[in-house]
This record gives C-alpha cells, structure tokens and sequence, in this order.
C-alpha cells in the first residue's frame, strides 16, 4: 500500500520545512519501520531518535498525525490514506527533525524532588505490602518510562515555563503517598506553590496520550486531596 509521509525537517541555520517521502506499507509496517528505511535508502540525513523498537523505553515518542505516539506501535495502515505527519514532540527544544533535548524533562522532576530520600534508619528493603492500601495507590503510577508524550501534549507545560508538567507531578504524587520517603516538606513547598498543583486544568491530555495507561492527571487530583487534608490538619 502507498502511502506519504510528510516528515518535520529542520537543523540549525535552516529554515523549517516539511518533506513529503511516497513509502510502500505493509498492513504491519509502522511509522518507525518507515522512518528507518527513509534513513536507509533516501536521506541519511533524517534525524530521530529509537532505542528498543518494540513499545518499552518510550524513545521513539513522536507527534503522528497531530497526536503523541511512539512511533514503533503505531501502524501506518490505522492512520488513514495521508499524507501522514509527523513532527518532534512540542514543548522540548528542538535538535534536529524529530530529535529534541530531553533535558528539560529531568529538569522538571528534579525540580518537584523527584528521587526518593529515604529515611537514614530505613531497612535496605522496606517491604509495603502487596495488598496494602498504599501499594494500591501506587502501582498504577509507578509504570512512567519518561517518552515526554505527556508533557508534549499538556497545554499548560506551554502556556507556564514553571509548571512541572504531567510526569513529574505523577512522578510526585507516588513518592509523597510512598511511606519509606520523608523528602514530603520540601516536595510540598514546590507543589503548593504558584505554579504547580494550582496551575493543572484538568483538561486530561496528558492522561490521554500516556502509552502507559497512566493517569497523571488522577495523581493530581490524589495530590490535591492530599494537600486539602495537610492543611485542615489530617495528614
Ligand atoms: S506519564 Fe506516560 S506519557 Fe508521561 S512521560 Fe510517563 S509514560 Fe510518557
């Protein structure tokens, strides 16, 4: 099947452009299988970034056809007739084609304190139970593999550079719900400022493009109620 792909070109000192490529697709070959022979047999010069090529480290995490996507699971025969579009991911600083620095994205986590400090006196395996209410909490946002679709695809990350973003406040909420972790004051002083929990409109883009299935915007609303009890006292 033919199909176009018209793929975001830029590198430093041109203008930005698009590049339609024609690519013959199987009913399996996906935007990554697509990006690769491009590269292989067209332009070397087509810059973007993969690593596992199979739906795990997240690396590949493009905007296809106006929506986050990694570019390894997603089939060029679900996208329609085309041209397809492809573009880097929004919000990052852009490298190259579809390369952007990553750093900002670890900027942010390190930002809400995003490492767990652990207790000084804490056992080297501190065991939470499997059925505990805690771990129940927990476990649905502990899956991130940090592709940046989420920070890309949330309007506020645009609109306030001070906003953490999705991620790190899902990233967050599992270390000030985590009861081996007593880094909590200085993490609520960031997330109760000004330009954090306060800021998220709950539109719930983030949750809607995550490949993971997380919700970040429910470990927002957690950390929200957690907050409201601090504050009256309970917690
Ligand atoms: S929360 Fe989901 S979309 Fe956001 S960085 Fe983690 S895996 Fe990617």
């Amino acid at each position: 099947m033919p199909t176009t792909l018209s793929v975001f070109r830029w590198s430093r000192g041109e203008r930005e452009r698009w590049q339609a490529f024609d690519v013959e697709a199987g009913p399996d070959t996906t935007v990554l299988d697509a990006l690769v022979e491009l590269q292989r047999r067209r332009d070397p010069t087509l810059a973007f970034r993969y690593a596992c090529r199979v739906g795990m480290c997240g690396s590949c995490a493009m905007v296809v056809d106006g929506r986050e996507r990694w570019a390894c699971r997603t089939r060029l025969a679900t996208l329609g007739p085309g041209p397809v579009t492809v573009r880097p991911l929004y919000h990052f600083p852009l490298l190259r084609d579809l390369v952007v620095d990553m750093a900002p994205f670890t900027d942010r986590l390190r930002r809400v304190g995003g490492a767990l400090a652990p207790a000084p006196e804490a056992e080297a395996y501190a065991l939470i139970p499997a059925g505990s209410t805690e771990r129940r909490e927990i476990d649905p946002a502990i899956e991130c593999i940090g592709c940046g679709m989420c920070v890309s695809a949330c309007t506020m990350v645009a609109h306030n550079a001070r906003f953490p973003g999705p991620a790190a406040l899902n990233r967050a909420f599992t270390l000030q719900r985590d009861s081996r972790d007593i880094g909590g004051e200085a993490r609520w002083s960031v997330l109760l400022s000004d330009d954090a929990l306060a800021r998220c409109h709950g539109q719930g883009n983030c949750t809607e493009v995550c490949p993971m299935g997380l919700a970040p915007t429910t470990s927002i609303i957690r950390l929200r109620q957690m907050a409201m009890r601090r504050l009256l006292g309970f917690g």
